[in-house]
């Protein structure tokens, strides 16, 4: 049993070997949060489901870990991404080392930790080759060439009843 990340991941526990079944995880490659989304599914076209063969695969609990919430593809995308512009997420430290902000964003210590976070743990969304998007916990980081530009705070989506209430 290999890493299905073993070839991109930083955190990869089984670089160059098999894991031992203690390290080995069940990979969902489409999250399960997602397989449950009828329109989601609808809109791809899965006929599978979460726990079905052709969306489980093998990795690590590093890797596993690192994914996080996210597709299998977008995964690979935000690592390549994060390496190409030489940002390492192999952990806390060296991310923080690593990741450079532009000088005209005047953030606190606090709001740094949230942009750490995000990179680290978010969803990502390639705009294109230099520009990337990741979003965290209502917090979205917007990149270019691997530096932070902007960080915005989402609005949290109004609950519906409330919203027909005010509009
Ligand atoms: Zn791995």
């Amino acid at each position: 049993m290999y890493c299905r990340y073993r070839e991109i991941s930083p955190v990869c526990v089984g670089k160059n070997r098999a894991l031992t079944p203690k390290e080995s995880t069940k990979e969902h490659l489409i999250p399960k949060y997602l397989m449950k989304d009828a329109k989601f599914k609808a809109r791809w076209q899965l006929t599978f489901n979460a726990s079905d063969e052709p969306n489980v695969d093998i990795s690590c609990y590093k890797c596993n870990n690192l994914k996080n919430q996210m597709a299998d593809v977008p995964f690979a995308w935000k690592l390549q991404y994060l390496n190409q512009y030489g940002i390492s997420i192999k952990s806390k430290r060296s991310l923080t080392r690593s990741l450079t902000f532009d000088p005209a964003l005047q953030l606190t210590h606090d709001e740094k930790e949230k942009v750490l976070q995000c990179v680290l743990r978010g969803n990502f969304y390639k705009i294109n080759d230099t520009d990337a998007r990741f979003e965290f916990h209502h917090i979205a980081v917007f990149t270019r060439k691997g530096c932070v530009l902007e960080v915005t705070q989402q609005k949290r989506k109004l609950p519906r009843k409330l919203k027909k209430a005010i509009c």
